[in-house]
């Protein structure tokens, strides 16, 4: 077979003109293998070294609740203080590595989402409640409005739809309660057509217009989110929007820059009633 010796660019129109239009296919072939197996290698990277992660973490946090529960009643108030600080810390780094490895198992199609019939109003109830004492301690207002009477079930994977809903709870609170604002989150769930619709509303930063096209892209952040909150990791809606689709739902959202966010989390009914 003929051989050529091509430099693998990342832009091959570069050389388009200077070599023949069967050889200029090849190279472009050969940049997009390249390209694929660059994007495997970060995956792979990603899920290694979170796993990596994960393990010194969790023996982390179980120490640092002993430290904290009262057997270990041995902290005065301002070491305890410090240890709750290193605690709500370390939580936070559980929570980004759990992120990454969802990523990297959606990415690499290793997440099996397991769709269960459920009556998404009573689990959304159960977030909401979870989510509360967040909302008490950033001084924000959280309201459920459940429907008057049962709503037709959906297909979900709870545990995965649980990380979409208290994902958008927490931003609802943390970008509504930043630099002294008084958050108001109201939650609220209905059925339209064939499709059950939860909205989480919140009176927050909003989200600029120029935003719109990257909100569900991997690690992408608003300009004002990272002035209100430097907390983030831009993960959150990227995942949420993949395991929203995935079950065949939709997310979408309403907002104004200074006014507040609506997200509608939308997915279809497998039954007419229950
Ligand atoms: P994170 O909140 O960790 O930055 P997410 O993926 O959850 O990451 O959200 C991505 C971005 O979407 C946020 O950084 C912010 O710019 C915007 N965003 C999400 N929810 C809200 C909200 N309720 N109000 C304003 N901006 C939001």
């Amino acid at each position: 077979m003929e051989s050529h010796e091509f430099p693998v660019e990342e832009d091959v129109t570069s050389v388009k003109g200077s070599v023949s239009r069967e050889e200029y296919d090849r190279l472009q072939v050969l940049c997009d293998q390249k390209d694929q197996e660059i994007e495997r290698m970060k995956t792979e990277f990603l899920s290694v070294a979170s796993h990596q992660f994960r393990t010194p973490l969790t023996s982390m946090n179980w120490y640092l609740e002993m430290l904290l529960s009262d057997e270990g009643a041995v902290l005065q108030e301002r070491e305890r203080g410090y240890v709750e600080e290193v605690y709500a810390t370390s939580r936070r780094m559980v929570g980004l590595v759990n992120d990454l490895l969802n990523v990297s198992r959606l990415e690499t199609g290793n997440l099996e989402l397991e769709p269960m019939p459920a009556q998404l109003e009573t689990f959304l109830q159960t977030l909401v409640d979870e989510a509360r004492p967040i909302a008490d301690q950033a001084g924000a207002t959280l309201a459920y409005a459940p429907p008057a009477d049962p709503l037709p079930m959906v297909a979900i994977d709870k545990g995965m739809v649980r990380q979409v809903f208290s994902n958008l709870l927490t931003n609802a609170i943390k970008y509504s309660s930043s630099a002294g604002a008084q958050g108001k989150i109201d939650v609220s769930i209905t059925q339209e057509g064939d499709e059950v619709i939860a909205a989480i509303q919140d009176n927050g930063i909003g989200i600029p217009e120029e935003a719109k096209p990257s909100i569900f892209s991997k690690f992408y952040r608003a300009e004002n989110a990272i002035h209100a909150a430097t907390d983030g990791s831009g993960l959150g809606l990227y995942i949420a929007h993949m395991v929203v689709t995935e079950l065949g739902g939709r997310i979408w959202y309403e907002s104004e820059v200074g006014t507040g966010t609506t997200f509608f989390v939308a997915f279809p009914c497998t039954s007419s009633s229950v």
